[in-house]
This record gives C-alpha cells, structure tokens and sequence, in this order.
C-alpha cells in the first residue's frame, strides 16, 4: 500500500520539480530504499522515476552515484558531489511516508573540465575520450555554488512537501523568505569580519522574520564570557554572561532553547526588558561561538528552520574569519621571521635596535603608540629605553616601579597582559589614563627563560581598534626574539666596555699596547724631572706567520705566551713588560741606558734562540728567534712617540740585516714624526 502511494507520489513530485525554472537544466532522478527497513550499512537503492534533460550525463553519470547516494541517505542531509570529467551532482535524502528517498540532480558541469581525470576514466571504460568531451562540452555549465544554492531550495521544497515540520500554511511567506535568505546567506559569505557578519544578519532577523529584539553574544576569550551586544531593539551594551552560565541560554547539542527570563537572568542582564528568549548556538565541531538570542519573539514553525539556516552559515562565516585569521598570523610571523631577525641583527647599537624592536612590534599589531622599557640596575624600577608616538624626553623622565600599574606588574610578573578597556581596569593607575587614545593595550616581558629585563608596551591600535588575544600571542612571540636581540647587544657593547677598560691582554697576561702610553708618558715625565735615562726594547718575532702556518695557531699562541714569560723573567721588577700587537712586544726599561738596555736585550734575545718552541725545527733557521730595537730616553726622542718611532727604526733595521738580532735607535725628532 505504502509503495503504490509512493509510486503515485514520486511521478507527483516529479511533474511538480519540472516546474521550478532553476531547476531547468538538471536531470532528476529518484531514488528509493530499497529495503524500507532495512538497517543495513549499504543501503540498497533503486531509481524509481526520472526528469533526463541530457541522456549522455543520465547515462554517464548514474552508475557512478550509488555509493554517494547512500553516504547521503547515511547523514541525511544534501550533499554536493563532484564527479569524473567536472560533472557537478546534488544528491538530497528525505523521506515519503517513511520511506527514505533520494533526490539526485546532475546533468550540469563546472567550467573547467578535468582532462586527466576524463582520461583515466576513458581509459577504465574503454571509451573515445573525445567524443565524451564533445559530449561534455554540450553540458550546461553551473558554478558549484549555484548548485549548491539549487540544491537548498529544492531541499526546502522537499521539507515543504514531507517533511515532518511541514506547514500547509503561508508557503509563499516562506518562499519569499527563502529566496531572500539564500541572496543573504551568499551576501554574508562575502564579508570580512565578524562586526560585518553581525550586523547583516541582525538586519535580516529584523527585515525577514520581524523579530523585535535581537542580540548576539559572542564569546571573548580573554574573559572566559560571552559578551552580549543589542543589535536591535535593545541597548548595544547588555552585558556579559560567563561560560559556565551557558546554559540559561543554549542546551547542549540542540538546535535552540526556548527559555522564560527569570531572575537569574534578569540579575546578569539588568537592561533587559524582556518576558522570554529563543537563542540559538553559534556552534562548530570544534569552536563555540556564541548564540543569536531573538527576545520576546513570535515564531511559528517554518521561522525555526529558517532562522537554524541562517545561524549555520553565520557559523560556517565564523569558522572561516577564525581560519584565516590564524592562517594570516602564522604567515606575518614565521614568513617575517627572517626578515626580522636580519633587520635585529643588523641593528649597529642599542638606540638601533629598541628602533627596530618598536617599528615591527607596532607594525604587526597595529599599533601606533608604544614603548620599550627597561628594568633598571637596581631592580626595582624601569625606564623607557625608546618610545613610539610620545615625546621622548618627557617619556625619558618617567619611572616605573615593578609591580605597579600594567607594565610594572608585567615585569614583576613575567605575564603577557592584554588590558580591553583602559577606563575600566585597575591596574591602570588613573595619570595614565588619558594618554591612551583607544582603550586597549597591550604588554609584553621582554625576558629570557625566567629573567625579565623589560616590558613592551603596545596602545592605540589603529583605526581605533580594539587589540586581541591573536595579537597578544604575536606580540608575546616577537617579544622573545626581540629579548634574545637586545640581550645579544648588551653583551657585545659590555664586553666592548670591558675590553676599553681592560689594561692587559688576555692571551699573555701582559699589559696592553693602551696601558703603554699611559704608563710611558708618566715614567718620561719622571725621567725627566730626575734626569735618568730611560729606554724602550721593542720585540718582534722573526717569521711569525710561517710558524703559524706550519705549527697552526693554537702552536702559535703557545710560542707567544712562552716569549711573554721569558721577557718577564728576563727583567727588573720596575720594568714593564707589554704586547705591543700580534707578536710585537716592548719593554720599558725606567733608569737604563742604551747600553745596559742592549745587554737586556741581548740576553733575551739568546734565550729565546734557545729556548724549544714545538716544531721550530720545520722554520726557515731551524729555530724560533726575534729581533730587537732599541731607543733611549733623552737621546733618541724625548716624547712617547719620537722614541717608540726610535725604536721601531731600529727594529725594522734588525729585520733588515738579517733578523734574530739587536739594533739601537737613533735620534728623532718630532717633525719626523708628524
Ligand atoms: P717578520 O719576520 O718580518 O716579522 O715576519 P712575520 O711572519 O713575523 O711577519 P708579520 O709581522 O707580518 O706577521 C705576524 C704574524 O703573527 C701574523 C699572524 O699570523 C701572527 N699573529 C699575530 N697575532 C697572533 C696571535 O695572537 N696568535 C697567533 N697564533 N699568531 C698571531
Ligand atoms: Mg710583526
Ligand atoms: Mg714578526
């Protein structure tokens, strides 16, 4: 019985779909369950009447959709598939008097049409694969969205005729609403940001369904809340509700909730005038959104199903902005990240640096204002090292104690903060407040692993935005690079202090060539108030290079430490021993004339002649030898430079005359030297 009325019934639905013109170009097949009952995994089916337009599709394409027709049946809902060749195929499950059914539309394709894959299936088939492009080519062409948007009116149609919600009444209503739901819903898929998305569908809730009071609450993750915004009929700022009150609103896994406002509500939401709410979730698989509240609203049946198609694609909407958010912020860091990191290192010295630290910083959140902070030595307060969009030296005179106000308690903390609303938070300590054009801020530890040496501060997003958690993370992440950065720099300008300050040199523990001038003009000066001689004895190792290059340069500074020692044993305690550069050394030698200065010399000299330096054998003498030049206070020169110009005469005449010998300076004079 059941049958027959279905048979009567299909041949009715299909005389009734041939009239829909956007259903025109489509072939239409019906299918049936075989099997009413049939729980079976394979859901067996067989066509039960058709509309062909296109017998090649019809032919080609039915063979192939058996297992999408019962993947549909499975899930109940219409699917869209796209099959060999670009061929474009809607598939909806419904159900005549319990019986499932299938609706399959094809005989449309996409414009491009897939070669390769005809190809392949050509080559299964045993078929020309011209012919059945020539075939192809005959198909009406439809974008997948449009079949997409055909097969959610025909689904509509389908739920109009039989399905259980049916409402014999007010079709047109419904249709009208329907067709300008469909025009909003690919209006909405158009829009960039989640304000937008809002506010086009309040406007529909309001034109369409004439709901009278309509609010979103969408959830902000920094308050762990759902913030609820009037968008019609109601004042834009109604409150917040907390996640874990959720369900006053929304029932789990249900499409809405139907709720009479009572106290409970009343007390979060003190703005509301209202005797009872319809919300209905703003729910993902993976993310909660929020929900659509439509207060003291007059639904009849059909509205629920209309206004559920219009939250799913709000949430569809959703998902895609979260997406693309998180895909452009990935893509700013990790695609910069090298960019940055090069612009850092580059940065010549620290004033440079903060500058670059600012401008990315600025640049990646949209910030127009900010400021690097820096921990001062005592621990205790911070000040700004560079600032963005504030007068620097008025911002230079500002201290900040750690632990007060945001940025003090960032530091104190280590936490990354994210202030929403300047006005209303405490720790925004009130002189501040009015510095901040836009009420949102954000602040950042500059640290490595768990010391902090300062802050970043980040206001006045923008276009008068409002600054977010993604924003917070991005900023969080640049900031431990930036600290790495600014970490890097101080070392390299401390240990550029250090070495300025140094007066020894580090590999032979001897002084250094600045400690030599210093102290040579203090012992000239001397020397000449006594009257005593005074002279220098400059050293230079004899093809220095080569025993490098024979013995490697670890071999080499031994050799240069063992000389260093043999020039300090070799001397009196008053006498001063430096490096004078690479493998150059000199002696000062206070109250010593010429020639006891050349006996010095020359007993250094035969040591180092003697002494076993590894694998001197290999050298151009069979040994490791120097030679020597000597100057002397007052004859040769009476300032630093005349008598070390002296002696360096004197030492390249050793060099000439053969080396591993001792030559004596002679006179010069300052204009010589000029
Ligand atoms: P000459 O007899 O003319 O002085 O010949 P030389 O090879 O010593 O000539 P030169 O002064 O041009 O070369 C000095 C070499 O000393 C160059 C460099 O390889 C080496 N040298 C300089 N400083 C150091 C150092 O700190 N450690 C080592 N291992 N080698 C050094
Ligand atoms: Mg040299
Ligand atoms: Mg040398």
């Amino acid at each position: 019985m059941t049958r027959n009325c279905t048979q009567k019934e299909t041949a009715d639905l299909l005389e009734a779909l041939k009239k829909y013109d956007f259903l025109a170009d489509f072939n239409l097949t019906l299918y049936r369950r075989q099997d009413g009952d049939s729980p079976a995994k394979e859901i067996p089916v067989t066509a039960c009447g058709a509309v062909v337009h296109n017998p090649f599709s019809n032919k080609t394409v039915i063979p192939f959709l058996e297992k999408q027709i019962q993947g549909a049946m499975r899930s109940d809902k219409p699917v869209i598939c796209r099959l060999h060749g670009g061929l474009l195929c809607f598939l909806i499950p419904f159900s005549i008097e319990n019986v499932g059914m299938c609706l399959a539309g094809e005989g449309v394709r996409e414009k491009s049409i897939n070669i390769l894959k005809l190809e392949e299936l050509c080559k299964t088939t045993k078929v020309d694969v011209f012919k059945i492009l020539e075939q192809i080519e005959m198909i009406p062409v439809k974008a997948y969205k449009d079949v997409e948007k055909v097969a959610l009116q025909t689904h509509k149609i389908l739920i109009d005729r039989y399905g259980e919600k049916r409402q014999a009444a007010a079709p047109d209503k419904t249709r009208n609403q329907l067709t300008t739901i469909v025009r909003s819903l690919n209006q909405i898929d158009e829009l960039k940001t989640t304000e937008e998305v809002v506010s086009v569908a309040s406007d529909i809730l309001r034109t369409l369904f004439g709901f009278p009071k309509i609010a979103f609450a969408l959830r902000d993750e920094a308050t762990k809340s759902f913030i609820v915004k009037g968008t019609f009929g109601l004042p834009e700022k109604l409150g917040a509700l907390p996640e874990n009150k959720l369900s006053l609103f929304i029932v789990p896994n249900a499409a809405k909730k139907t709720v009479t406002i009572d106290n409970e509500v009343r007390k979060l939401f003190p703005m509301l005038d209202s005797e009872s709410v319809v919300s209905f979730p703003l729910e993902a698989t993976v993310s909660m959104f929020g929900f659509v509240a439509l207060f003291d609203a007059a639904f009849d049946q059909m509205d629920d199903q209309l206004v559920e198609l219009l939250t799913n694609r709000i949430t569809a909407k959703f998902v895609q902005l979260k997406k693309d958010r998180e895909h452009m912020l990935v893509g700013s860091l990790s695609g910069n990240l090298m960019t940055l990191t090069n612009t850092l290192l580059f940065a010549e010295n620290k004033e440079e640096l903060y500058r670059s630290i600012m401008e990315i910083a600025a640049d990646l959140v949209g910030a127009s204002r900010g400021s690097i902070m820096l921990i001062d030595k005592n621990g205790k307060s911070m000040h700004i090292g560079f600032c963005k969009g504030m007068n620097s030296s008025v911002a230079q005179s500002i201290t900040v104690k750690l632990g007060e106000g945001i940025a003090g308690k960032v530091a104190s903390s280590g936490t990354p903060l994210l202030v929403h609303d300047v006005e209303k938070d405490s720790r925004v300590r009130m002189p501040n407040r009015p510095r901040f054009k836009t009420k949102s801020l954000l602040c950042v530890p500059l640290k490595i692993k768990d010391r902090t040496m300062g802050v970043l501060n980040l206001s006045d997003k923008e276009n008068l935005g409002v600054f977010n958690e993604s924003d917070l993370n991005l900023l969080a992440s640049f900031a431990d690079l930036a600290s790495l950065m600014i970490e890097r720099t101080w070392a390299i300008e401390k240990s550029s202090i250090l070495e300025k300050l140094s007066v020894t040199d580090h590999l032979t523990g001897l002084y250094n060539h600045r400690f030599l001038r210093n102290r040579l003009e203090e012992e000239l000066n001397r020397s000449s108030r006594s009257g005593l001689n005074l002279s220098v004895i400059f050293i230079d190792l004899d093809f220095f290079k080569i025993y490098n290059d024979l013995c490697g340069h670890l071999a080499g500074d031994g050799a240069l430490r063992k000389t260093a020692d043999i020039l300090k044993a070799s001397v009196r305690d008053m006498d001063i021993v430096v490096r004078y550069g690479g493998e150059e050394f000199c002696i000062v030698l206070p109250d010593a004339s010429k020639t006891e200065a050349s006996f010095v010399a020359e007993r250094i000299r035969q040591e180092i002649e003697t002494e076993k330096f590894p694998n001197e054998e290999n050298m151009p003498f069979g040994r490791l030898t120097a030679s020597f030049g000597i100057a002397t206070f007052p004859e040769d020169g009476h300032t630093f430079t005349t008598l070390i110009h002296s002696a360096d005469l004197a030492l390249y005449r050793a060099k000439a005359d053969g080396r591993n010998r001792v030559a004596l300076g002679r006179p010069v004079f300052a204009k010589e030297v000029a």
